[in-house]
């Protein structure tokens, strides 16, 4: 089932998620709905607080980004990046080991609103997979972009907490409209 994305001005994007102790039929149902949500949207990635849930679950697949590279490694060794497509991360931990780099970056919670962000190239991550085992990795280019991007949903950060001042400051006028305009539909419900 598509679900809703709540956009920015949603209080729970601002929540730190639950962690996941078990991969139950519920958690099975979320994760192949939250894939289904982010296909629809054309989305890199998708966090589960943007359907309103605030738990340690994202999703992600990098595939229909084909003019902007990842790599991956498994075990220390160069492993198929559309092979591992998509990508279900739960309770991630990400370790950056690349030099900071600039790339774009837009959110399905912030329609229409791209920055140059701020990141490390490349990051380890260690999480659960959508059976529950555990998974590690190394990544680098667009995947690295998008696991760091996710994974600062489920602290409850956003990609406008990483924008430089100046960048922030010229968006603020469509941030502000954004928000605005979901507190009025939320206040409506
Ligand atoms: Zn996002």
């Amino acid at each position: 089932m598509v679900l809703e994305i709540v956009n920015y001005g949603s209080p729970v994007l601002r929540q730190k998620g639950v962690r996941i102790e078990s991969v139950t039929p519920e958690i099975k149902q979320l994760i192949a709905d939250m894939l289904e949500t982010m296909e629809a949207n054309h989305g890199v990635g998708l966090a589960a607080q943007q359907i309103g849930v605030a738990k340690q679950l994202a999703v992600i697949d990098v595939r229909g980004a084909t003019d902007r590279p990842s790599w991956l490694e498994r075990d220390g060794k160069p492993a198929e990046v559309v092979k591992f497509m998509p990508l279900v991360l739960i309770n991630p931990e990400v370790t950056p080991v690349g030099e900071t780099v600039k790339g774009s970056e837009g959110c399905l919670s912030f329609p229409e609103i791209y920055a140059e962000i701020s990141r490390p190239e490349s990051v380890d991550v260690k999480a659960l997979d959508a059976k529950g085992k555990p998974l590690a990795f190394r990544c680098g280019g667009l995947l690295a972009r998008a696991v760091q991007h996710e994974t600062d949903h489920l602290n409850g950060l956003l990609f406008i907490d990483r924008m430089d001042k100046k960048t922030k400051a010229e968006l603020q006028p469509e941030l502000d409209d954004l928000q605005a305009a979901t507190k009025k539909a939320l206040g409506k419900k």
